[in-house]
């Protein structure tokens, strides 16, 4: 229900600028919860699917099969993310605000010289939380959130990879605000001397460009127009990579953003850990995180949640078969010794070499701030 409601708000505030309805559906105004109680056997997902069609019928030059797709696979809604479930990142966090929240929600703001950006790109080592960044980020700024992996785009049918990038972009705009999240960017814009491009590849890399930077100059075109008149043009691609240094160089140039997203500092693993068992009996104090944070130097988060999660089943382990019958008030808590066995066979996931790659891209081509 809850992304019905945000496919009908989408619905209701792009109309509301005016659009003529072709088809005859639910009114937007109608609350979800009325609709349902006058007309029982209208249920949620034909509501949806009504929509759907409207929406992908009113897109003008716009394969109807990749846009059904595009709705099907990628549009992703209700499974959110706030930005204080993620421990640390503050920089990052002020960075994504300025550069698309604020301008999100108050677009009057943000014209002319403030235009914000139309993409940005996450970069650093693996399980660090990009993820979890866009995904605050779309919650945030109440967009609707397109999450896209390279396996979705790429199809092995001659030009159905392109219909979809199109597809892609003119639903986003449809729906604005919206975010399109592609993950893995590097496999989508690998550069050109990368041995795995193909043919296929290099046109959904062109057709991605393409639609990309017509969504620049339609925005740039309307710099002088009134507070609500460029709300379609509210599409923000947000990129995450863990290897930047793979990416072609005209699309690197157009993310103007380069954040980086490095290894969490020792108090990011602090706030994270103690997230982590806020929810079970444990025996740790504070010299026990400290020891643990000593020992997890070079963990990523989600190294950390990894170690977290084997840590806390060593209760349990210890119990063996006796677990079935055991009361839950008397599993022992979880102790420091616990986290020191795990940490003999989970290990942080990036090395020191390859750490240093992500310093040296980001000194190089980083935002800085
Ligand atoms: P990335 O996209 O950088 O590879 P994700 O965002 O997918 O990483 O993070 C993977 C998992 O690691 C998350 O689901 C979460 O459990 C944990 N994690 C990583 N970074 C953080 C963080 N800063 N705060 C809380 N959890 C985190």
């Amino acid at each position: 229900a809850n992304s019905m409601n945000s496919l009908i708000s989408n619905e209701s505030s792009s109309h509301s600028k005016g659009q003529t309805r072709e088809k005859s559906a639910p009114p937007p105004e109608v609350p979800l919860a009325e609709d349902k109680r006058q007309e029982p056997e209208f249920n949620g997902s034909q509501l949806k699917e009504v929509l759907e069609n409207e929406i992908i019928e009113s897109l003008q030059g716009v394969d109807k099969t990749a846009a059904k797709q595009i709705f099907a696979e990628i549009v992703v809604r209700g499974d959110e993310v706030h930005w204080d479930d993620i421990a640390g990142l503050e920089s990052a966090k002020s960075s994504l605000k300025e550069a698309v929240v604020y301008p999100f929600l108050r677009p009057d703001l943000f014209r002319g010289l403030r235009e914000p950006v139309r993409g940005m790109l996450l970069f650093g080592p693996p399980g660090t939380g990009k993820t979890m960044l866009a995904r605050a980020v779309a919650t945030e700024s109440h967009s609707t959130f397109f999450s896209i992996s390279a396996s979705s785009l790429t199809s092995k049918y001659l030009g159905e990879s392109e219909k979809l990038v199109r597809a892609l972009f003119a639903v986003a705009k449809k729906l604005s605000p919206s975010i399109v999240f592609v993950d893995e960017i590097d496999s989508i814009m690998g550069s050109r001397d990368n041995e795995g491009e193909n043919e296929s590849s290099r046109r959904i890399k062109n057709e991605f460009l393409i639609q990309w930077s017509s969504l620049s100059s339609a925005a740039a075109g309307n710099t002088h127009s009134n507070a609500d008149g460029d709300d379609d043009e509210r599409v923000l691609v947000l990129a995450a990579t863990n290897l930047p240094w793979s990416i072609d160089e005209a699309a690197r140039r157009r993310f103007v953003r380069r954040q980086y997203i490095p290894l969490p500092e020792p108090e990011t693993r602090s706030a994270q850990l103690k997230r982590l068992l806020s929810y079970q009996k444990h025996t740790m104090a504070n010299e026990d995180f400290l020891e643990l944070l000593n020992l997890t130097d070079g963990f990523s988060g989600s190294d950390l949640t990894s170690l977290a999660k084997d840590a806390a089943m060593g209760p349990l382990r210890e119990l063996g078969d006796k677990l079935l019958l055991t009361p839950t008030e008397l599993v022992r808590p979880i102790t420091l010794d616990d986290f020191k066995s795990s940490l003999n066979y989970i290990k942080p996931s990036v090395s020191q070499e390859g750490l240093q790659k992500y310093e040296d891209w980001a000194s190089k081509f980083g935002s800085s701030g």
